[in-house]
Order: structure tokens, then C-alpha cells, then sequence
């Protein structure tokens, strides 16, 4: 059994009635004023003293359901005069029956017909503001209160007020702000539950429910029952502002309170179950566009955000390092809060600001104290920071409102973001709680805030998040690209140890003897010589040539070191007419027709090896092209970006390369078969690979045998950054 009193306004009759045995087990206490007889006098007796039997006839032929009934009484035998009607509560073994006196709604009419014109003109509203305007004058105009606003939580669970229709002489409420006590979580639960209410202070006191109430019978008084108990705050409100009536009607967006529309009435207004109802269509109406409204303009803002986002996304995959990709580019974080006014990126123990801010000291503090209160999933923003965090009144100007994003587990790398203060003048509807509780709490007072920001909206703190989960997936990228870099370096380096030293010891020395004792046999011998003998000498005057250029290949391959590697922007165009003016004194490119297809965007690398990367791919192309009928080579930009990087190509139309044969082509060492009869040591393809990678770039080809050959490469470096060899 229900233990605390359950207390219920006048205006009903409140009944609890046993299904089977149709006894009444409890009565509201003030039964006489409704049926003439006292509540004690009607318990347990037959519900038959006090309807006529069609009625209870009607009563038992409902089933147990969540939804009332209502059933009329007219002028029933021994009531005071008048036209009744029973709200029927159908519960398993017992009924909640609520009586009510008919009302005559002398200026509602047919409420039909008005339900049906004010929900149309509803439907007709394109806006949310303009729908809730339309509300609130529907319910002022239809249903006769004198003042109806509705009210919109933040996030702070404040409440402010942002539509009003009000009778001459009521005073205005528009913008009024209600703090959390005003309508605390106990009521708002309520709210969530039951969505229409009105309450009636008629300054009776209330009165109990007499008699065995069931828990199921007395939740149904509790929450449902129209006559039930009003809030404490609410009756508060009714004396505190000489009113008499306040009706609401909650507005829930996804099973939350999103606001309400409050009603209020000079005069005492009871609301019987058919306004009840009105109310409800109505509410449930407003809900559904303003949900809907919601999505679209959800909708709106996400494809904008989504836009902005794919752009800093894509910076930071481009950017060497974090704060690059942060703060550099033409998106930066700043455009992510387009209402943040400024940010700041801490990364390896570095900070780099970007707009309005704190000093760096400043937001040091405020990091460290942040760093000292965030909870477990770390997140922490406000829109008052200087309430938090009282240094900050310093800088209030610039950062009134802040958002902390911890990048790591122990938030060394972070970001903050900072929305100005906005200047706002708030008009309380309440003030703060007094000693005295009989003090009026709902007077206005005026207060001017200076300590606010813009609030954070849901939306932007879902694009923070998203930031945070795309930068851990960045990390971790990168860190794993990392690893495989340093694996290649590694393996490459240890191919190159082994022949630096084969070259530079083992081969070099004897080599130099060949050519030198040649030499000599040719200066001082070559008289003694027959001309057969002469050819000998020639022969290996010439491979002796031939291998100090493959040793000096070799060598150059050994040398390439990323340490020494400085990247800077540089002019494809110059280091191509360069590299041709360095190659034109050999024999096969002065035949040949060179064009630089413009324009050719600038690339970013070590001017030096990317001269290497021009000389061979431009020699091999005039070498291998040089036996066509004509000629011809190219330069020129894809006008395709890899990884945001251009992609050059030097084509010819020369011998080719076997489809078979390509992927090969960039081995040490090896040629093509059909490049037999030209020069080479097969080693500028591997040096020119080696040096892209290198660069963060790639190289790859297309080639037709007997029609030519396209080499592709980009490099994937930017200006003044080397991230180091091994
Ligand atoms: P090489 O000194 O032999 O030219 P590379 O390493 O520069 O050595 O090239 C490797 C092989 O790739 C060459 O031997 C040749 O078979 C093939 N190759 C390179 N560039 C071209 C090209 N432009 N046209 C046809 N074949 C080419």
C-alpha cells in the first residue's frame, strides 16, 4: 500500500473502486462538496449508492488499458445539480475513476471543429519560431488563458523564454530566464511523463485520498489523474505572481524534454478532459514539426560541417606534422566552431594559437587547472568559464567560453577552443532561493551577465568528438606508415653497406691499376702493337670506361643519404631546361625534340637528387627514343594530385618496354631485353626509385613495347621539413 498521502485539488471527485466487488476502497476527502456524502461514509460501499446503473454498466465493460475512458452523467439521483462526467482509469483489478463536472465552454464551441482549424494553421508554419508563436496564440485565443509562453532548455538545464501570447494587462515574459530550481529534474521527470497538466489554485487546501489505495492505483493518482497534487514550484509560481491557473503542455524531441508551453490564467480555468485531450493533439502535432524541422536544419548544418571537416581532414593527412595540419592550411580548426573566435594546438610540447585568445601563460593555466577537474571521458567545455575558473575574468573578452580536447591518454597534446564574451542582459523569473520560505521567489530581477558565451551546441561538440576519433586513427596511421618507412630505409641501407664497401675497397683499386697500366701500354707499347693488338687495348680501355661509370653509378646510388636531404619548392620548369642544358652535349638527346608541357606546377624536394631523378629519367627517354623515326620527349604535369601531391610524367616515344618486364625495371641491374644494343648499367631507375621514396613519393610507368614509355613520380614532401633517416 502507498504510503505518503496522496493529495488531490477540488475540482474532481477521485474515486478507487474494486473491479469484481465494484466497492470503493478510497475517496478523495472532500467527496461531500461533489456527491453530498463524506469520503469515510462511501468507503466500502457499492459503487451503485452513487451512480445509476447504466453507468456502471458503462464503467465495467471497460478493460484494463493504459488509455481513459470517459463516460457522462447526467444530473445524477442525490449529486448537486449538473452534468457529470467519469474519467474512467481501467487497471487490473481496480478502476481510478475521476469525476468531473461538465464543463460549459461558452467560448470554445465545437472544440472539434477549433481543434481542427488551429491544428491546420499549426501544419501551415514554416518554422519552428513561427509554429511556437502560432501556439501560443492558439491556446490564448482557443482555450481562454491569459498568458502563454513557451519555454526551451539549454544546456545548462536553464530554461528561457522565446514566445509569448498574452491578454492586455499581463505583463510580458518574453526572454525571461528560469534557472534549474525553478524547474527541477523532479518536475521535468514528470513532465517527460504526463504532457499535458493544468492546475487550479482556488487557495483550498488539498486533500487527501481516504482509504486502501494499491501502489498501481495510487501511480495513477500520482501521475495521471488531473486533480492530483500540483508541483510545489508551480503552485509557488500561481501565489507568487497572483495567478490562479498554470496548465503546460511538454514538448519532447527523441524521449527528451526539448521545452513546454506554460499557460496561465487569472482566473481560476479548469481544463476537463476533452481540453485535456485538445492539448495533447495539439502537443503531439507541434512535436512532431518541430522534430522534424529540427532534422532539417540538423541535416543542413551537418553537410556544411561535413564539408569543412573533409577539408581539415584532408590537410592534416597532407601536413608533416599535427599542427600543420591544424593550423596551416586554408582550413584550420578555427573553421570547424565557426562561433570559436579563437583556438590553440599543443603538440610535442609546442603551442601554436590561431585568432582571438589568451596569452600562451594564460592558457597554460587554465589547461593545467582543466587537466586537473576533467573527468573520465575528459571532455570538458562551458560557456562561463570565468564562474569555473575566476582567473579568467582577465580575459573574458576573448575567452568567455571554452572547449578542451585531449588528444592523448595523459592530454599532453590538446586542443582548446575559446568563444568570446557576449554582452547579454538576462531577466531572471526567479530569484534565488531566501531564507524565508514565504518570501515571493518569482519577482523579476534584472541582471546584466558579462561572464557568458555563445553556448556550445550539440553539433559542435559532435564535431570536436569526430576530430578527436579521426586524429587517433591518423596517429596510429601514421605511426604504422612510419614503421614501414624505417623497415625500407633499413633494408635499403643494408644493401648499400655491402656494396659501398665491395666498390670502394674490393673493386676501385684494381680498377684504376687496369686503366692505368692501359694507359701506359698504349703510350709507351703501342708501337710494338700489331693493329689487332691495338683493337685489344681499345677494348679494354673502353670497359674499363664502362665499369668506372657503373662504379660511379653504384656510388652515387650509396650516397643518397635522407639526412642531408633538404626539401624547398622548387621550379620544375628551370630544373628541367637545366638538366636538358647539362644533356645536350650527349650524343643522343641533340636530335631529339623536347617539349615542357605548361604549366607545370612547382614540386617540393632536394633540388640536387631531383636533378638526379630529371637527368636519368630525361637520358633514358632521348637513349631509348633516339632510333625512332622522330623522336620526341615530354615533360609534363598529370594534372593529377596523389595525396594531394602533382604528379609529373617524362614520356617518349622510343623502344618501350615488354609488358612482362616492366614491374622489373627498377631492380638493381636490371634491363630490358630489348635494350641490348644501347648503353646502360641498369642502375638509374633504382637510384631515381630510391631517391622518390625518399621523397615520400612514388614512381611507376606505362609502356607499349615499340611505342614508347611514360614514367610517373610524384614527391610527397613539403618545404623545410626532414623527418629524419634512421
Ligand atoms: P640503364 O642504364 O640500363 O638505362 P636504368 O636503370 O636507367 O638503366 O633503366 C633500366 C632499364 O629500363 C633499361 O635498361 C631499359 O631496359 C629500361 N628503360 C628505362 N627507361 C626506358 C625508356 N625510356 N624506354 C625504354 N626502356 C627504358
Amino acid at each position: 500500500m502507498h504510503s505518503p498521502p496522496l493529495l488531490v485539488q477540488s475540482y474532481a471527485l477521485v474515486l478507487v473502486v474494486h473491479r469484481t466487488t465494484l466497492a470503493i476502497t478510497a475517496a478523495s476527502a472532500q467527496a461531500e462538496q461533489h456527491c453530498g456524502r463524506s469520503a469515510q461514509a462511501l468507503l466500502r460501499r457499492p459503487l451503485k449508492e452513487l451512480f445509476p446503473a447504466k453507468t456502471i454498466a458503462q464503467i465495467t465493460a471497460v478493460p484494463p488499458s493504459d488509455t481513459p475512458s470517459v463516460v457522462y452523467l447526467n444530473d445524477p439521483a442525490g449529486w448537486p445539480a449538473g452534468d457529470y462526467q467519469v474519467v474512467i482509469y481501467p487497471l487490473k483489478d481496480e478502476f481510478v475513476l475521476e469525476v468531473e463536472l461538465r464543463r460549459k465552454w461558452s467560448h470554445v464551441g465545437d472544440y472539434a471543429s477549433r481543434l481542427d482549424g488551429f491544428t491546420r494553421e499549426l501544419e501551415a508554419e514554416t518554422t519552428t519560431s513561427g509554429l511556437l508563436q502560432r501556439l501560443c496564440d492558439g491556446l490564448t485565443e482557443h482555450l481562454g488563458y491569459d498568458r502563454a509562453i513557451t519555454i526551451q532548455f539549454d544546456n545548462l538545464e536553464h530554461s528561457v523564454v522565446t514566445h509569448e501570447s498574452r491578454k492586455e494587462g499581463m505583463p510580458s515574459m518574453l526572454d525571461m530566464r528560469f534557472v534549474e530550481e525553478d524547474i527541477p529534474e523532479a518536475t521535468r521527470c514528470r513532465q517527460l511523463a504526463e504532457t499535458v497538466l493544468n492546475f487550479t489554485d482556488d487557495n483550498t487546501p488539498l486533500h487527501p485520498v481516504v482509504g486502501d489505495v494499491s501502489d498501481p492505483a495510487a501511480e495513477i493518482i500520482h501521475l495521471h489523474v488531473a486533480s492530483r497534487q500540483p508541483f510545489v514550484n508551480s503552485l509557488r509560481f500561481l501565489r507568487d505572481t497572483g495567478l490562479s491557473t498554470l496548465g503546460y503542455l511538454s514538448i519532447l524531441i527523441d524521449g527528451k524534454l526539448w521545452g513546454s508551453c506554460y499557460m496561465h490564467s487569472i482566473e481560476p480555468l479548469y481544463l476537463d478532459y476533452q481540453m485535456q485531450s485538445f492539448l495533447r493533439v495539439v502537443g503531439r502535432l507541434v512535436q512532431h514539426k518541430i522534430a522534424y524541422h529540427l532534422y532539417h536544419s540538423n541535416l543542413r548544418n551537418k553537410q556544411k560541417a561535413h564539408a569543412v571537416r573533409d577539408n581539415l581532414h584532408k590537410e592534416i593527412i597532407r601536413a608533416e606534422n599535427l599542427t600543420e595540419g591544424l593550423t596551416a592550411g586554408p582550413t584550420t580548426i578555427l573553421d570547424l566552431i565557426p562561433e570559436a573566435k579563437g583556438a590553440a594546438v599543443c603538440s610535442d610540447d609546442e603551442m601554436t594559437i590561431l585568432g582571438e585568445t589568451p596569452t600562451q601563460e594564460e592558457i597554460n593555466a587554465v589547461v593545467g587547472w582543466v587537466k586537473g577537474v576533467i573527468g573520465e571521458d575528459k571532455k570538458w567545455y562551458t560557456d562561463q568559464l570565468a564562474t569555473h575558473f575566476p582567473p579568467a575574468q582577465a580575459y573574458i573578452k576573448k575567452a568567455a567560453g571554452m572547449v578542451f580536447l585531449p588528444l592523448d591518454h595523459d592530454a599532453n597534446q590538446w586542443i582548446v577552443w575559446f568563444k568570446p564574451e557576449t554582452v547579454r542582459t538576462i531577466v531572471f523569473g526567479s530569484t534565488a532561493p531566501a531564507d524565508n520560505p514565504r518570501d515571493r521567489r518569482y519577482s523579476e530581477r534584472a541582471v546584466t551577465t558579462q561572464r557568458w558565451s555563445l553556448p556550445w551546441r550539440e553539433e559542435e561538440i559532435l564535431a570536436i568528438r569526430a576530430l578527436r576519433v579521426f586524429l587517433q586513427k591518423v596517429v596510429l596511421q601514421r605511426y604504422s606508415t612510419t614503421q614501414r618507412q624505417n623497415t625500407l630505409l633499413r633494408e635499403a641501407l643494408d644493401d648499400l653497406e655491402l656494396f659501398s664497401y665491395t666498390i670502394g675497397h674490393d673493386l676501385r683499386a684494381p680498377l684504376r691499376g687496369i686503366a692505368s697500366y692501359a694507359d701506359i701500354l698504349q703510350e709507351d707499347y703501342n708501337h710494338l702493337l700489331d693493329q689487332e693488338g691495338q683493337a685489344f687495348l681499345n677494348k679494354i680501355q673502353q670497359n674499363a670506361e664502362r665499369m668506372r661509370i657503373f662504379m660511379d653509378d653504384l656510388l652515387a646510388l650509396n650516397r643518397i643519404d635522407r639526412n642531408k636531404m633538404v626539401f624547398n619548392s622548387l621550379c620544375v620548369e628551370q630544373l628541367v631546361r637545366r638538366v636538358l642544358a647539362d644533356l645536350s652535349s650527349a650524343k643522343y638527346s641533340a636530335a631529339t625534340q623536347c617539349d615542357i608541357a605548361q604549366p607545370l606546377p612547382d614540386i617540393c624536394g632536394d633540388c640536387n637528387y631531383m636533378i638526379i631523378v630529371f637527368t636519368n629519367l630525361l637520358s633514358n627517354a632521348f637513349k631509348y627514343s633516339a632510333r625512332a623515326k622522330e623522336p620526341r620527349v615530354e615533360v609534363s604535369f598529370t594534372g593529377e594530385y596523389r595525396r594531394g601531391f602533382p604528379v609529373f610524367c617524362v614520356a617518349d616515344n622510343g623502344i618501350g618496354i615488354p609488358q612482362d618486364q616492366q614491374a622489373r625495371v627498377f631492380d638493381l641491374f636490371t634491363r630490358s631485353t630489348n635494350s641490348e644494343g644501347y648503353e646502360g648499367t641498369g642502375i638509374g631507375l633504382a637510384l631515381v626509385q630510391r631517391i622518390i621514396r625518399f621523397h615520400e613519393g612514388d614512381i611507376w610507368l606505362e609502356s607499349e613495347e615499340g611505342k614508347g614509355s611514360r614514367f610517373y613520380f610524384y614527391s610527397g614532401v613539403r618545404v623545410g621539413v626532414h623527418t629524419g633517416g634512421r
